[in-house]
């Protein structure tokens, strides 16, 4: 018997495990992925360079058997440690126990493990084909290389995990609207690193602890690292008044900026005008479709049908949830796919529009209502 085969666009965190998943219930999968291969070529980054990986993330990677292998990996994170401009640091703990905690793991160590168990699997990856085009009455997609060399593919099943700019989703936007909305925060980020530290203690802050530096308007976080370094995101917004990105343009303004309202930070980090002067500024959105499917000819899932903002630290892992959930739905013996894709919406997209809705709401939450109440007193009274 022949196997179904399903083609796969963006073997980024979702792409990859959609792709085992999917192998190890039978079908005969080809993943077409725009960078090179991480696992050669070293890993490009362009998002967050660490995740915080939740419950729901966690479930999907034991149903693919790779739970243990990224728990080796990841760094337990037992709360958020809260650092007021004025006064002492506290754990404000997820739960009572270790037994509701999240766990910070590295973007690019993940992808490379789940791309490995996705060939284990028995799924063939291309790197360095981006989709340039899709002809879903042909059921033929056209893809290009670095060099601009175009190929053609025979795709009766297409599956885009590529990502918020899914090319895909353009595609199959242009071939019948699917009712997209992109609503941007106004808000961006931009990553510091604290390096480990020399000696036996390797972390210069708490490990086990997602931090927070709440000021009410921005505020920077740090999510931990294996090695002992933590990955800071300053998260501001993009234009306006100060402070902002627009008033913060390079790493002098923005170090005095930090003197004032990150004390304890900056010493820190002491790459900041580096790390400052060389990254970009990450911008946020939340996409919106009503439709994630062409029959059954193609579906979107992950950021591609659903991108959010990272407050919650829940769009990977809502995507990993999508991939056994769709999982499941395709392997369903009677089920077509046109219906496998349309049942799918339908059990996704309130959840997905639910954590979209939870993650602008934490951001608020994050930046104001842990924040310390003498800083807050201060920005009433306009002091600054
Ligand atoms: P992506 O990770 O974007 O992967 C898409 C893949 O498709 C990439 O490999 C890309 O190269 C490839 N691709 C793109 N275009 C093409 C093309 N034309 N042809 C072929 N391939 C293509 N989520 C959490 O759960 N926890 C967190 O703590 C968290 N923190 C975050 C922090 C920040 C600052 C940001 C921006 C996001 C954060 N997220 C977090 C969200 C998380 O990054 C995404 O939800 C997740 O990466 C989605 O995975 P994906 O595979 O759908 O898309």
């Amino acid at each position: 018997m022949t196997r179904q085969s399903i083609t796969l666009i963006g073997g980024g965190l979702v792409g990859a495990l959609m792709a085992q998943l999917l192998a190890k219930r039978g079908f005969a999968v080809e993943v077409f992925e725009k960078r090179p291969d991480p696992r050669r070529f070293g890993f490009v980054g362009g998002r967050s360079i660490n995740l915080a990986l939740a419950e729901r993330g966690l479930q999907a990677l034991r149903t693919a058997g790779l739970a243990d292998d990224v728990m080796e990996r990841a760094v337990m994170m037992r709360g958020r440690m809260v650092h007021p401009l004025e006064g002492a640091s506290g754990l404000q703990r997820y739960g009572v126990d270790d037994s509701e905690v999240i766990w910070s793991v590295s973007r690019g160590a993940l992808n490379m493990l789940l791309l490995d168990a996705a060939e284990a699997a028995g799924v063939t990856l291309h790197f360095g084909q981006s989709l340039a085009s899709a002809d879903f009455d042909a059921r033929r997609i056209a893809l290009v290389d670095e060099n601009g060399t175009q190929r053609h593919h025979d795709a009766s099943v297409l599956i885009g995990a590529d990502g918020a700019g899914s090319a895909l989703r353009a595609a199959m936007d242009e071939y019948s609207p699917i009712g997209a909305r992109v609503e941007s925060l106004g808000h961006g980020y931009k990553e510091l690193e604290i390096p480990p530290r020399a000696g036996a203690e390797r972390f210069a802050i708490e490990p086990h602890a997602l931090h927070i530096w709440p000021r009410g308007g921005y505020m920077c976080i740090a999510l931990p690292n294996t090695e002992g370094s933590f990955t800071v995101t300053l998260f501001l917004p993009a234009h306006g008044p100060h402070p902002s990105f627009d008033t913060l343009p390079d790493s002098s303004a923005a170090a005095a900026f930090f003197r004032e309202d990150f004390p304890d930070l900056l010493p820190q980090i002491p790459r900041f005008a580096e790390d400052y002067d060389s990254h970009p500024v990450g911008t946020l959105s939340t996409l919106y479709l009503d439709r994630w499917h062409i029959d059954g000819r193609a579906l979107l899932i992950g950021d591609a049908a659903h991108a959010i903002v990272p407050f919650h630290g829940q769009g990977m892992n809502c995507g990993f949830e999508d991939t056994v959930v769709l999982a499941d739905l395709l392997a369903e013996s009677g089920r077509d796919t046109a219906d496998a894709f349309a049942e799918f919406q339908r059990i996704r997209q309130p959840n997905a529009n639910a954590i979209a809705a939870m993650a602008l709401e934490n951001y608020i939450e994050m930046r104001d209502s842990v924040a310390d109440p003498y800083y807050l007193a201060k920005r009433e009274l306009g002091a600054r």
